[in-house]
């Protein structure tokens, strides 16, 4: 049942931010579609319209790049010392938190989140990141490099490297975090001086819009930061296979990704990539098993499952299969699921009626395979876009629901006897994102560690996340690593200048 609810009064700013059919930012001005065609974006709790928003197409898109190319040759920006633009991204950071309060809303409302969530995680997360990539603007440095050049006697060469920002980027971002992702994207490209179109998902293009607001306010220059909302067949296609953008980044599926990286083929911008995930979460019978139930289970229903790093394949070894099980069960049967905007919810909505019938129809074949639901495997309620925390078993590696990503809170049981096995297992999957070990023998939880393909593994843990921690994705989990000081390698460009002295 979707609990019962009493909703937190909505914050007045918020009111009136999604009271008004919000517009695009190019070039520093709020403009409306050159289409003048509007979208609705949804309250997935109700399934009512939230607000409506600017549609964005080509026509935007290229006014966004030739904003973004103009700020990035000339104007302040170009001049600005690294300090200027750290101290810019830091004012920024210091707005943002300073509405903490309005952003978690908006996210709720959008995406469907707890707020506490919102408020715990996705609105202080981006705070820091911001503040994380400020520091960086001032220690992007160069290398100076020893040559060994055959050389004319007496002629000497002195050579070094300059890392500069590589250009105008276009950034497309899904609607899991809405806002943390535009974090992830802004923040390491204007530590490094890029300027940026980026393209929030249409399903939750407000807290990226509201944050187009607090840009402008903190006085980053115009052009520095478009934002263009659209769908992404149109305004998303049309900023990936733009010929004047550099570079484009982009968050999501790893079928679209494939579709970024054929656009993007025209021009050869480089790309990167963070694309969905099948990640194994490995139980051993030397783990501290009551410690690892709760890790397990928010490691699937966290974000209603809707993370590309879920935990959605649960490898637990038998003798303790039935124990971890049916503490994952009881857990999932205590979720409180209900409106992101009610106090008490733990688990919300799924972002969109199409989402909550893609997991619904990844359920039906996994049932149709003969995986059984231990509990959940329905929808929920008749309003808003509610499905059930949902464990199966009896699922087979070979099963659908094994090998791709659902993107809701449903995970896969699977019993293994031996280490050999289940490493097998955890790394058949076309996915490489992120893994799990749990288990107290150090040596064991190290070795399963080194042999994982995956780009983040947590032992004892989950779902750490950190600004200094680089994430990204194996095999086709990705391109590329955001967070820590790898992200700026997305975002710059090395120079080798050798003088002859
Ligand atoms: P999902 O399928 O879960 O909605 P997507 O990968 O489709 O996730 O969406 C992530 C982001 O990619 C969104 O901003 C979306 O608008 C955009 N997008 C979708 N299709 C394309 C495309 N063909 N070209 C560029 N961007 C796209």
């Amino acid at each position: 049942m979707v609990t019962a609810t009493v909703e937190i009064p909505t914050h007045q700013d918020v009111l009136s931010f999604v009271g008004a059919p919000r517009t695009m930012l190019i070039g520093g001005k709020w403009l409306d579609a050159a289409s003048g065609k509007t979208f609705p974006t949804y309250n997935p709790a109700t399934g009512e319209v939230l607000a409506h928003v600017a549609e964005g197409n080509s026509i935007d898109v290229d006014k966004a790049v030739t904003a973004a190319r103009k700020a990035f040759e000339s104007g302040p920006w170009h001049t600005l010392t690294a300090s200027e633009r750290g101290r810019l991204i830091w004012k920024l950071a210091d707005l943002l938190e300073s509405h903490l309060e309005e952003f978690a809303q908006l996210e709720s409302l959008d995406n469907g989140k707890p707020i506490g969530v919102a408020r715990a995680a996705d609105v202080p997360l981006a705070v820091d990141h911001f503040r994380y990539m400020a520091g960086w603007a001032t220690k992007i440095e160069g290398n100076t490099i020893p040559l060994s050049v055959p050389y004319t006697p007496g002629v000497r060469y002195h050579a070094y490297t300059l890392r500069e920002p590589v250009g105008v980027v276009g950034q497309i971002i899904p609607w899991n975090f809405p806002l943390l992702m535009a974090a992830w994207k802004l923040g390491p490209a204007l530590a490094a001086g890029c300027t940026i179109v980026l393209k929030p998902a249409e399903q939750t293009p407000l807290s990226a819009l509201r944050l187009g607001e607090l840009i402008c306010e903190a006085g980053f220059p115009d052009g520095v930061v478009n934002i263009v909302p659209g769908y992404g067949e149109t305004a998303g296609a049309a900023l990936a296979a733009h010929p004047d953008v550099d570079k484009v980044a982009f968050t999501g599926s790893t079928e679209v990704g494939k579709l970024i990286l054929r656009a993007a083929a025209g021009n050869l911008k480089k790309v990167s990539l963070e694309l969905g995930g099948k990640s194994p979460n490995i139980v051993c019978r030397d783990a501290d098993v009551e410690a690892s139930i709760p890790g397990v289970s928010s490691a699937i229903f966290f974000n209603q499952g809707q993370c590309c790093c879920a935990g959605s394949r649960l490898f637990v070894e038998k003798g303790i299969f039935d124990k971890v099980v049916a503490g994952v069960v009881e857990d999932a049967k205590k979720i409180k699921v209900g409106p992101g905007m009610d106090l008490a919810t733990q688990m919300g909505p799924l972002v969109s009626d199409e989402q909550q019938r893609r997991v619904l129809g990844y359920l039906e074949s996994g049932f149709s395979e003969g995986a059984k639901a231990v509990v959940g495997g329905r929808k929920l309620g008749n309003k808003g876009y509610f499905v059930e925390p949902t464990v199966l078993v009896d699922t087979t590696q070979k099963m659908k629901i094994m090998q791709e990503e659902i993107f809701g809170p449903v995970v896969c049981a699977v019993p293994f006897t031996d280490l050999d096995e289940v490493l097998q297992a955890a790394n058949d999957s076309i996915y490489g994102l992120a893994a799990a070990v749990w288990t107290r023998d150090v040596g064991k939880a190290h070795r399963i560690a080194a042999e994982l393909r995956a780009g983040s593994v947590w032992i004892n843990c989950y779902n750490i996340f950190d600004a200094a921690l680089p994430f990204g994705g194996y095999k086709q989990s990705g391109w590329g690593r955001e967070m820590g000081h790898n992200a700026l390698e997305l975002y710059t460009e090395v120079k080798a200048v050798t003088v002859r002295l």
